[in-house]
């Protein structure tokens, strides 16, 4: 059994900050914190949110965001609690998570499987794979069925 990893577990308070800071911090202000601390660069502090979103999902046992910048797709451990993120690569701003109303509840069935298959998108998620499209050729051509086609 393995609960889900949220933001609240994942990110450490690095040394160069301060219990006090640390604590006062929320999830999202915290893997700020520690991110700065690990790439060794300072992240500029949004000052308000933009007007993007983006789907909160679980991905092998930690609740995931992708960045919503177009091209970006740099993804970071949030918290379903704290529905924003900004992103350590492209700085966009505060982003909207869209999350679940009961993220317990979305939890409970993954707890007892291990973290590999831990997996959980939101049902209207693009990128759940409910709503992808093959990526193969559909049908599949006399080349693909062969290997001779990727
Ligand atoms: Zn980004």
């Amino acid at each position: 059994m393995a609960a889900i990893i949220r933001a609240e577990t994942y990110y450490r308070r690095p040394s160069t900050c301060s219990i006090e800071a640390w604590d006062a911090a929320p999830p999202s202000e915290k893997a700020l914190i520690y991110l700065e601390s690990v790439l060794q660069l300072r992240i500029p502090r949004p000052d308000g949110p933009n007007d993007m979103q983006t789907w909160a999902r679980i991905d092998a046992g930690r609740w995931l965001a992708e960045c919503p910048t177009d091209g970006c797709h740099s993804a970071q451990v949030i918290s379903p609690l704290d529905p924003r993120m900004t992103c350590c690569r492209c700085f966009a701003g505060w982003s909207a998570l869209l999350v679940p109303a009961d993220p317990d509840a979305v939890e409970a069935p993954l707890t007892s499987l291990p973290r590999a298959e831990q997996w959980w998108w939101a049902d209207d998620d693009p990128a759940n794979p409910a709503n992808q499209q093959p990526t193969y050729p559909y049908p599949p051509t006399e080349q693909f069925v062969r290997g001779e086609q990727q």
